[in-house]
């Protein structure tokens, strides 16, 4: 049935392909080549460790863990 072929596919993750990962998420960057693509889990953090710091500290939950470090 299309309909279910269209779900799966926009399931996907825009790097490894994996249709089976139970998360993607909406990677946001200005500078990564993976900006703005759907990533599994997996993707989603190597993409996030190859930015820079600058970068990474858009990201809520990793200015929070500095923040934590710092204090
Ligand atoms: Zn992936």
């Amino acid at each position: 049935m299309s309909l279910t072929k269209k779900k799966l596919l926009a399931f996907m993750c825009a790097k490894c392909f994996t249709t089976k990962a139970d998360t993607l998420a909406w990677f946001q960057s200005d500078s990564s080549m993976w900006a703005n693509s759907l990533l599994c889990r997996i993707c989603f953090n190597e993409a996030f460790k190859n930015q820079s710091t600058e970068e990474k500290m858009k990201w809520g939950f990793y200015a929070d863990r500095q923040k934590k470090r710092n204090s």
